[in-house]
């Protein structure tokens, strides 16, 4: 049973649906006592997963009950908002029943079908919740040493939307399809399930399309989307790149926003702003949801390195492996608009490198460091913890997003009929997977068009709509139809 249940996930092509993108399953391969759906959603005006859990909540129980039975798990814990009042009621009425193809009856809440007790954990609204090391901090106690993953202190931690494409994969149902949040200075901000590989232009306009004030001179070019959440995401560089497996949500902002201003500068321009203005204040470093959590990471400090000209790898250099790159430090913690994360990103960067690569900022080791030092689990939370996690309605405030943030995003259910479909062969973690298909075939949706390589990580790759395949190329598969 186990190993059916790992190998249709495989056969699915199911990825963390949360961002990262990792192979499901592998992950769901692990020995655990407790699994953690992560519902949190933590960037601000992100919707896609309170409406996953609204809509589909019997799904992501029933996904995961089957990560649970494949982990050896007892116990398993929905992980949400208080507020996500429509989440918590649909949640809390279907979670008593067993998984549905068991065909067993519902059964006591001491006995709660097979793979244990299934229950809800509410959370404030605080940044960055979802964080996996904060998740499992806040629903177990356990602190997951530095550098270290969740499975080091027996959880897995797996996003709902991951879990629905669970539950999806055990009826032989592949991933074709992305659920994304369109909203921010859209006509009609919702959460919208497009076929994979929609151009994000054509996402935009489903959601109606730019919404622009009649009292502004603004025009279109005076916008820009960020394709992910304000913090964790990025700015597109071409409307007609695709939704992948991992695209979240799309926000359209004005360009004179803070946070398309802040995802817009490059590295040069943040170092240039830290050399002259950094005055180690420390809040960079006091608001760091991993210093509070006792990871030895100080942004404070990797600051003054650099903009003291120390280019050796240090311990507070290499720290850098030790950030999430939530962003905080950069968007609200520092009063200088400064950005510790940037010069981690960095040096993180340079530590990966080969070692003939020329550094920009220190860590001259790169390609041949090794991570001896950054590896403790006698950690201790930060005394002061409870008090500094960042509200998000502060958090929304500093960001400029205010006007957008009371929109839920409500789940639009119609069907949306690309002509054309770019099918990237790397929406995961690992290598991309290799085309089964040639230019000419005929594909249906859900048919294998790419697969994992033999021995290697990835995911496989489905046709996301019914066509003719019109071109092959080493970085993805184009379906028109
Ligand atoms: S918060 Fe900003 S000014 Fe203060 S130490 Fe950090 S980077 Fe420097
Ligand atoms: S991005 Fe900044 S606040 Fe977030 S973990 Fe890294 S250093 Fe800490």
């Amino acid at each position: 049973m186990v190993e059916e249940i790992v190998q249709k996930v495989k056969d699915a092509g199911v990825v963390g649906a949360g961002g990262a993108g990792f192979p499901t399953h592998v992950k769901i391969a692990a020995q655990v006592d407790t699994v953690i759906a992560n519902g949190a959603e933590c960037d601000p005006l992100l919707r896609c997963d309170q409406q996953l859990m609204a809509n589909r909540a019997p799904e992501v129980i029933e996904g995961l009950r089957l990560v649970m039975q494949a982990s050896g798990a007892e116990r398993g814990v929905i992980a949400l908002k208080r507020e996500y009042t429509s989440a918590v009621a649909a949640l809390q009425s279907n979670i008593q029943y067993p998984i549905p193809n068991t065909q067993r009856p519902p059964q006591s809440p001491q006995s709660w079908g097979e793979g244990g007790h299934v229950s809800l954990h509410l959370l404030e609204s605080h940044y960055p919740a979802g964080d996996e090391f904060v998740l499992v901090y806040e629903v177990t106690g356990r602190l997951v040493p530095e550098t270290g993953l969740p499975l080091h202190v027996g959880c897995i931690v797996q996003n709902v939307g991951t879990l629905f494409n669970i539950a999806r994969a055990q009826r032989g149902i592949p991933v074709t399809h992305r659920l994304l949040t369109v909203t921010g200075a859209v006509h009609e901000p919702k959460t919208l399930n497009l076929p994979i590989g929609t151009s994000i232009g054509e996402a935009v306009a489903w959601a109606g399309g730019i919404k622009i004030p009649r009292w502004t001179t603004r025009t279109e070019e005076d916008y820009a989307v960020v394709v992910g959440g304000p913090m964790m995401g990025r700015l597109a560089q071409d409307l007609s790149d695709p939704i992948t497996k991992t695209t979240t949500g799309l926000i359209v902002l004005p360009r004179d926003n803070v946070v398309v201003r802040y995802l817009g500068r490059p590295l040069g321009s943040w170092v240039k702003r830290g050399r002259s203005t950094c005055d180690q204040c420390r809040d960079c470093t006091d608001l760091c949801p991993r210093y509070l959590l006792g990871h030895d990471l100080e942004p404070h400090k990797v600051m003054r390195s650099i903009n003291y000209g120390l280019t050796e790898p240090t311990a507070i250099m290499t720290a850098a492996v030790l950030c999430c790159e939530c962003r905080l430090c950069e968007a609200y913690a520092c009063p200088l608009e400064l950005s510790p994360m940037a010069y981690y990103r960095e040096i993180k960067r340079q530590l990966a490198a080969p070692p003939s690569s020329p550094p920009t900022l220190g860590g001259k080791e790169g390609g041949q460091w090794k991570n001896v030092v950054h590896k403790r689990s006698d950690l201790m939370p930060h005394a002061m913890r409870e008090y500094r996690r960042v509200p998000m309605e502060r958090l929304v405030a500093r960001l400029g997003l205010s006007e957008y943030q009371e929109c839920t995003c409500p789940l639009d259910e119609r069907e949306y009929q690309p002509r054309r479909v770019t099918i990237p062969l790397k929406q995961h973690t690992g290598v991309p997977a290799q085309p089964v298909i040639k230019v000419g075939d005929r594909v249906q949706r859900g048919d294998l068009i790419a697969q994992i390589p033999e021995g290697k990580l990835g995911a496989n790759v489905h046709a996301s709509i019914s066509g003719k395949v019109e071109a092959v190329t080493g970085e993805d598969v184009v379906i028109g139809t």
